[in-house]
């Protein structure tokens, strides 16, 4: 299995696009009540409190879209999704790459990548 400088490049980009996309997922649930209170002292009206609230799902919704197609750099698949599940753990639910893994495509453990 050879190991080019472009097949790294991508493989590393797409690892850290995941990570970036977990990020932001769990910063968007993570910001909600704090935001919440926020939006409460300022304006404690329903109406205000509704249009924050659909504000941030929209933001949950995006969020939950990035995560659910980001792709796996070793064995090419949805990294947090196994048939109609979603699970944000990790590993990849296919192959176990952990998220913070530093290896190098040439350490494939017998798994083909996607790009070959
Ligand atoms: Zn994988």
């Amino acid at each position: 299995m050879e190991n080019n400088p472009i097949d790294s490049v991508v493989y590393a980009r797409t690892l850290r696009q995941t990570r970036r996309r977990r990020k932001v997922f769990f910063a968007t649930v993570l910001t909600y009540i704090p935001a919440l209170y926020v939006v409460h002292s300022i304006s404690p009206t329903t109406r205000a409190m509704g249009t924050f609230f659909a504000i941030w799902l929209v933001f949950l919704i995006l969020a939950t879209i990035l995560v659910t197609v980001s792709k796996c750099p070793r064995c090419g698949n949805y990294f947090h999704v196994h048939g109609p599940t979603l699970l944000i753990l990790r590993k990849c639910l296919h192959c176990q790459l952990h998220i913070a893994s530093n290896e190098l495509p040439g350490s494939l453990n017998g798994v083909v990548p996607y790009n070959k």
